[in-house]
């Protein structure tokens, strides 16, 4: 994974912390770790590591529940040995439950997983709220948010896609969005960017990433997101699909090349 994001010229870059549908999870290689850690050292500051997909804090199946938690507590054991580390989460779906008691729940897990001597931040991600999905609005996040005890160990990760296609108009209207991120969570909670474009439009809560430039949020939009000054010392993050290595390459090079300081990704 380093290797591939060296050759694609990223200075940082997300990893799933497990198998994303099973969860299943390779035994810990401290060789693999120090190994990393050199690399990590010369070449990237922060880097993401993303929960698996059937990580679900709220679902309405209190074996599920439990599960995830575990698996939480596991992930965050792990990316622990490794400064520098975000871990971008997706809150929950709630299965049917309603909002209220999914997002309570959602709290409700991270004040039992969270401890005072970890190193790293979980990161709330911005969802296109999709089904049962929470965390498509930006006032869920808050309610969350503000459920936590241990503030200094949570932030939020705002996915271009989850955000526009979840209904907030980032191509017409970047700046109107960004003041209401401000006025709802605080954009000191930002940590970091998932830079995707949609296959869909503003609203469609359906969550299709497109290759940068390629769907309904375009390069002009993607431009005042990579020059804007409170996202420009994030880690920006690709999600986009792509065939090869090469294929992000390229996006770089061209997200590098509209950025006015030079941008990191
Ligand atoms: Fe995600
Ligand atoms: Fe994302
Ligand atoms: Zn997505």
């Amino acid at each position: 994974m380093a290797e591939k994001a060296l050759k694609a010229g990223a200075t940082t870059f997300q990893y799933f912390s497990r198998n994303p549908r099973g969860g299943s999870v390779k035994s810990l290689n401290i060789k693999d770790i120090e190994n990393f850690l050199k690399i990590k050292k010369d070449n990237f500051s922060q880097i993401v590591a993303h929960s698996p997909y059937v990580l679900n804090l709220c679902s309405k199946t209190e074996s599920i529940r439990n599960y995830s938690k575990n698996m939480l507590a596991e992930d965050l054991a792990r990316t622990d040995l490794i400064p520098g580390v975000l871990y971008n989460l997706h809150p929950g779906s709630h299965t049917g439950q309603g909002k209220d008691l999914g997002i309570e729940q959602i709290s409700k897990a991270l004040n039992e997983v969270l401890k005072q001597e970890q190193k790293t931040v979980v990161l709330l991600e911005t969802m296109a709220g999709k089904g049962s999905e929470i965390g498509g609005n930006f006032s869920e996040l808050r309610k969350i948010i503000d459920n936590v005890e241990l503030k200094s160990k949570i932030g939020v990760c705002f996915d271009t896609c989850h955000v526009f296609d979840s209904g907030y108009d980032i191509v017409n209207d970047l700046d109107g969005v960004f003041e209401k991120f401000d006025n709802t969570i605080g954009i000191g909670m930002l940590k970091a960017v998932h830079l995707n474009d949609s296959k869909n439009l503003c609203a469609s809560k359906k969550d299709r990433h497109e290759k940068i430039g390629k769907g309904n949020i375009g390069m002009e939009t993607f431009s005042k997101i990579v020059n804007n000054p409170y996202l420009r010392n994030l880690p920006f993050i690709l999600e986009t699909p792509q065939e090869s290595t090469e294929g992000w390459k390229e996006e770089i090079a061209v997200l590098r090349k509209i950025s006015e300081n030079g941008t990191k990704n």
